[in-house]
């Protein structure tokens, strides 16, 4: 460790303990950053999969198409993990947290005494119960194992009906569609993903998908199942229609894994509260990733996110902060989506206040929404312009003023605007 750093409050033990429940990409950025700062004490990384710490973005993508197998998404190679030196418990699921003893329990009775505790317990995939849920499968898409699963229902001569419009439904419907699927989508809302993105992105988001033959529903409900004698499942639709299909895929949201906090009395609001130094209401407790709502200067507020780079940022800077060391995470929230050839990204929170100022090349088949408040980037949207969205992080994180007529000329370089 670096000297000048203090050493993690424990050191004064002989084997102080950090334990990590959670071993998605926050769990092992956290174990692998303890490392990496040098603590040499006794690490426990547990997880309820039985995969070693990977990365989600390809799941939904290349691992479903099957063009990937599940191992590349490993965030280490094999080696590398096996070098950490980990207490590694794969398949293993928490079923208590004890402040007071500092303990955690297993299903089998055993417990654990930690000196610092890492909770990266992440979310799973919102369910819904609605009469004949029973009667069919409803797929998910979460884990390696819900993407093995599905990969086969995908192709050529199958049709699938994809529950929710959001950003795993449109990658879902995206992929069962390059494998020759017929593809319904159906969205509560008026729009796609409404919850993340404006107007115009949601029209550019529907239009590529209905061009690719997908056939998207919106402002339609799902009031039920059943099962066909033929074997086909229905989905039931609140007007009253029915659509027949061969497999049906929830994408409607996660649910943060935050029981064991809220069992434990941490505070929660839909995740686990942490301030910007990972720190929930005990200090000897930290969370990170899907799971944790932090404050984040750019959004104004306490927030969730749900994104590769938070998982990756926040479960380094939970293990900086276990061992002592000073930690202010506020990152710039930066979200992508691949769907077909398109790749979306949104760097900071456009908020309603904000003036936008729109960038378009046409002949490029690409489009920037920039979110101002007076001549300063505040948040922009991209699709297919990440070399201009690159540009515009940089302004964003620099508070650099800019001129908006320039930003608004495609024409203009972004390293002049
Ligand atoms: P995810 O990461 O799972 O894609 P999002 O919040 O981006 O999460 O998208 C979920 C989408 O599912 C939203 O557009 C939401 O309106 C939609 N949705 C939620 N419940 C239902 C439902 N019962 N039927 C159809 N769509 C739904």
């Amino acid at each position: 460790m670096n000297a000048e750093r203090p050493a993690v409050a424990a050191s004064a033990r002989s084997d102080p303990t950090i334990v990590i429940i959670g071993a998605g990409q926050a769990g092992g950025w956290a174990a692998q950053t303890l490392r990496n700062e040098g603590y040499a004490g006794r690490v426990v990384l547990i997880g309820d999969e039985a995969h070693p710490p990977h990365e989600r973005p390809p799941l939904s993508k290349a691992v479903l198409a099957g063009a990937a197998l599940p191992g590349s998404t490993q965030l280490m190679k094999p080696e590398a993990f096996e070098a950490l030196n980990l207490e590694w418990k794969p398949g293993t699921r928490v079923s208590r947290l004890d402040r007071v003893a500092r303990q955690i329990q297993f299903n089998d009775g055993t417990a654990l005494t930690y000196d610092k505790l890492i909770l990266c317990t992440g979310g799973r995939a919102r369910r819904i119960s609605l009469p004949g849920a029973d009667q069919v499968v409803l797929h998910t898409l979460r884990t390696i194992d819900d993407a093995l699963t599905l990969a086969p229902e995908l192709k050529s001569g199958r049709s699938v009906v994809v529950v929710g419009g959001g950003w795993i439904g449109l990658e879902v419907a995206a992929t069962a569609r390059q494998r020759g699927a017929e593809v319904v989508v159906v969205e509560t809302q008026r729009r796609v993903c409404e919850r993340t993105v404006p107007q115009e992105v949601s029209e550019y988001l529907l239009a590529l998908h209905r061009k690719h033959g997908t056939k998207v529903l919106l402002g339609a409900g799902v009031s039920g199942f059943s099962k066909r004698a033929d074997g086909r499942s229905l989905v039931r639709l609140s007007d009253g229609s029915e659509l027949a299909c061969d497999a049906i895929v929830l994408g409607i949201g996660l649910v943060p894994n935050d029981e064991l906090a809220q069992q434990a009395g941490l505070a929660c609001e839909a995740g686990v509260l942490v301030d910007s130094r990972c720190q929930t209401s005990d200090p000897d407790i930290l969370a990170a990733g899907d799971v944790a709502v932090t404050p984040n200067t750019w959004a104004g507020r306490r927030l969730r996110l749900e994104s590769w780079q938070n998982a990756q940022e926040q479960g380094m800077a939970a293990a900086r902060s276990a061992l002592g060391l000073a930690v202010d995470y506020q990152p710039l929230p930066w979200f992508w989506s691949d769907q077909y050839d398109m790749n979306l990204q949104i760097y900071g929170m456009p908020l309603p206040a904000h003036q936008v100022v729109r960038r378009a090349d046409p002949d490029a088949g690409s489009f920037a929404l920039f979110y101002l408040d007076g001549n300063i980037i505040q948040a922009a949207i991209g699709v297919n312009a990440a070399r201009d969205l690159r540009f515009a992080r940089r302004l964003i994180e620099q508070r650099k003023p800019v001129d908006r007529a320039c930003l608004a000329d495609p024409n203009t370089p972004m390293s002049k605007v």
